[in-house]
């Protein structure tokens, strides 16, 4: 039955395709002896059949589809499910200590998987881990009777429908595949979202009922730009949508012819528009979309989606590839912000009451400086292939900066000392996201040489709303009047050091946000590469002098609301 529901628009774009439900499966099980060790046997038995031929046929599709490189990690897995040491390990502890299937199960993987990442230098052991870890939740799923299912394994159109996506199933997506989705819970600026824009993904997040609603298979449209999903859509809302495809595409062609010009205001104000990005290959998309920096590059995500630390080369590989990509222009580069909702599996941390609070980002590093100074002589080393300025996230204190830049200045030395070209022209600033640092920033701006705002989490710490929690979704207020004088009140401080300021959070690229940062003279707007040409189509209409003029008034109000609505009369 056709069903309309609301939810957040995440990324824009409209897409229709088939349903494909991501479940988490539940694969909690209680641990026990049997008494009839034979059935136990067979009921491993069953479960390795299915799950192997499941595999075969997921591997034999993505071979066709994706090539052999990709299907390479099915064929290992099959591999294990043949394999008599661990097959047979899993049926002696059966035999020998009368375990249910589960538990010999959990006790042989964890075993493997214990044996195999303790090679630590080896990266071939720890893909097996890998392989280990994958494939015996597969197996125990099947052991348990639950469905299984990994977005890894999509290899028709779809959009995919879950409870929400973790940022490392938004980084397996396939977006040949992989054409929207529609996910439960999660907020504009929560990172499923973020991810969805950077790969272009037509998304709605927080709808709160999908997941219950959606049906496996039937087809369902996901209208990204106004926050929609329609499940089982008649055939007249198809044909309405086809259409706003087309509309919307017609537009991205108008867009595109923008793409080599610079930013200018209709006064010729010039204003640097950036593009934030989560992988190396992201840089193609933010060059196809006219970006003319990369203002965040957000590091994290090439420590996620494995089961080892990335080592200094392939670090380096990587900036090294941006910065080269991005010929000569800007590049800020963010060091590791892990914590808060992105998470590392090799890297256990303690259980949080608040995240978002707690041991993330610049806190981490400085306790765990091995992981920050590798990362800090990547960046150093590939500084010389363009234009690199190197970003400290969550700084809350002068200390803390102080204490970053110190770690970096040794690892510079050690490496010029040891022979290592590094460039004499790194900026070296910090994310503006937590208000403590915001209020000081006239402090900050003596030690810091540019500042990126991070309203993602510069709102949600101002107006203590979880970003990630729909309920409180509403506090996300970007033109609420405080936050307005806190970015005010950093640009200024920035602009009297004679430093640039610029903003990397979802604010920087949304329409009503854009003449409000013009007139309050940010320098630089970093966003999503797909939201760089409306933005700079929307600047081309803008007078920066004119937009000046109504600061004062608009920082004197009392609500966002009443903000918003002065923009709509007086500054678009
Ligand atoms: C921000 O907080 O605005 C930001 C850009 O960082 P992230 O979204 O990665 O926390
Ligand atoms: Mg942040």
């Amino acid at each position: 039955m056709t069903e309309k529901i609301k939810g957040i628009a995440a990324s824009s774009g409209i897409a229709i395709a088939k349903t494909f439900i991501l479940k988490n499966p539940d694969l909690s099980f209680e641990r026990k002896t049997v008494s009839d060790k034979e059935a136990e046997k067979k009921k491993l038995d069953r479960a390795l059949e299915v799950s192997k031929s499941e595999l075969t046929k997921i591997k034999e599709t993505a071979e066709r589809e994706l090539g052999k490189d990709k299907a390479e990690v099915f064929a290992a897995h099959l591999m294990f499910l043949s394999d008599p040491e661990f097959v047979g390990a899993i049926q002696n502890k059966i035999e020998n200590e009368e375990l249910s299937a589960e538990a010999a199960l959990d006790d042989v993987s964890k075993f493997f998987i214990q044996t195999f990442e303790s090679m630590k230098d080896n990266q071939y052991m720890q893909e097996r881990a890998a392989d280990v870890r994958d494939v015996s939740k597969r197996l125990l799923a099947h052991l348990l009777g639950v469905s299984f299912t990994s977005p890894a394994s999509i290899t028709e159109e779809t959009v995919i429908i879950a409870e929400d996506l973790t940022p490392s199933d938004t980084a397996q997506l396939n977006r040949k595949y992989v054409k929207g989705f529609a996910t439960d819970i999660g907020g504009r600026t929560s990172h499923s979202a973020i991810m969805s824009r950077s790969m272009e993904i037509p998304a709605v997040v927080g709808t709160k009922t999908v997941m219950g609603k959606a049906k496996e298979g039937e087809l369902a449209i996901v209208d990204g730009l106004n926050g929609e999903v329609i499940l089982d859509p008649t055939p007249e809302q198809i044909e309405e949508y086809q259409k706003k495809q087309a509309a919307f595409k017609e537009q991205q062609e108008e867009w595109k012819k923008l793409v080599h010009k610079p930013t200018r205001t209709k006064d010729e104000a010039h204003v640097i528009l950036g593009a934030n990005i989560g992988n190396p290959g992201d840089a193609d998309g933010a060059v196809n979309h006219g970006a003319e920096a990369i203002g965040l590059y957000r590091t994290e995500f090439l420590y996620m989606g494995r089961d080892n630390l990335p080592t200094e080369d392939e670090q380096f590989e990587a900036y090294k590839a941006v910065l080269e990509k991005m010929d000569g222009k800007p590049v800020v580069i963010r060091t590791l912000d892990i914590g808060g909702d992105k998470k590392l599996s090799y890297l256990p941390l303690p259980e949080e009451m608040n995240p978002f609070l707690g041991f993330r980002a610049i806190r981490l590093c400085l306790e765990r400086q091995d992981i920050f100074r590798t990362q800090l002589r990547a960046l150093l080393r590939a500084s010389v292939y363009g234009k690199l300025q190197i970003m400290f996230p969550m700084i809350a204190t002068v200390g803390e900066l102080r204490e970053a830049k110190k770690i970096l200045f040794e690892e510079k030395d050690k490496l010029t000392q040891a022979g290592t070209k590094v460039s004499d022209d790194i900026e070296v600033g910090m994310m503006m996201e937590i208000p403590a640092a915001a209020v000081l920033a006239d402090r900050f701006a003596k030690e810091a040489d540019f500042f990126s705002i991070g309203t993602n989490d510069l709102i949600q710490y101002t107006m203590a709303a979880d970003r990630m929690n729909e309920h409180v979704s509403y506090l996300y207020q970007p033109c609420n009047p405080s936050v307005l004088r806190l970015i005010s009140h950093v640009i200024d401080a920035a602009h009297q050091e004679g430093r640039w300021a610029g903003m990397c959070g979802e604010m920087a690229g949304d329409t009503i946000a854009i003449p409000l940062l013009l007139a309050l003279g940010l320098d630089e707007f970093s966003m999503s590469a797909t939201s760089i040409l409306p933005a700079r189509s929307q600047m081309l209409k803008l007078s920066q002098e004119e937009l000046k003029q109504h600061k004062e008034n608009f920082l004197k109000l009392d609500t966002a609301e009443e903000v918003v609505e002065y923009v709509k009369t007086n500054m678009i």
